[in-house]
């Protein structure tokens, strides 16, 4: 009988320990949380660098574009940054 009695007061004990500590918990858990985010993010960072891409010079304005988006010229062994370069020059 002693025992159930024991018992029960350390769990009502227990019980307002956690009621009392939630707020602290919840914190801890959102700061958890939020420093496994920013690990992910430096990780992700980390394993897909920015990929380096080679500039060219448009022929007719001088402006730097990267080269999977310059537009090359058919005659002319040159590169233009627009459609509208490529027919001021070629005209
Ligand atoms: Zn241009």
């Amino acid at each position: 009988m002693k025992f159930i009695i024991v018992a029960s007061l350390i769990t009502v004990l227990l019980l307002f320990l956690v009621w009392k500590l939630r707020p602290y918990l919840l914190v801890l858990r959102e700061a958890m949380r939020f420093m496994s985010e920013i690990k992910r993010t430096a990780d992700a960072r980390r394993t897909t660098p920015p990929k380096r891409e080679s500039l060219v010079r448009c022929a007719s304005c001088g402006v730097l574009v990267p080269s999977s988006r310059a537009l090359a010229s058919r005659r002319l062994s040159v590169v233009y940054c627009s459609e509208s370069c490529m027919r001021q020059r070629e005209r």
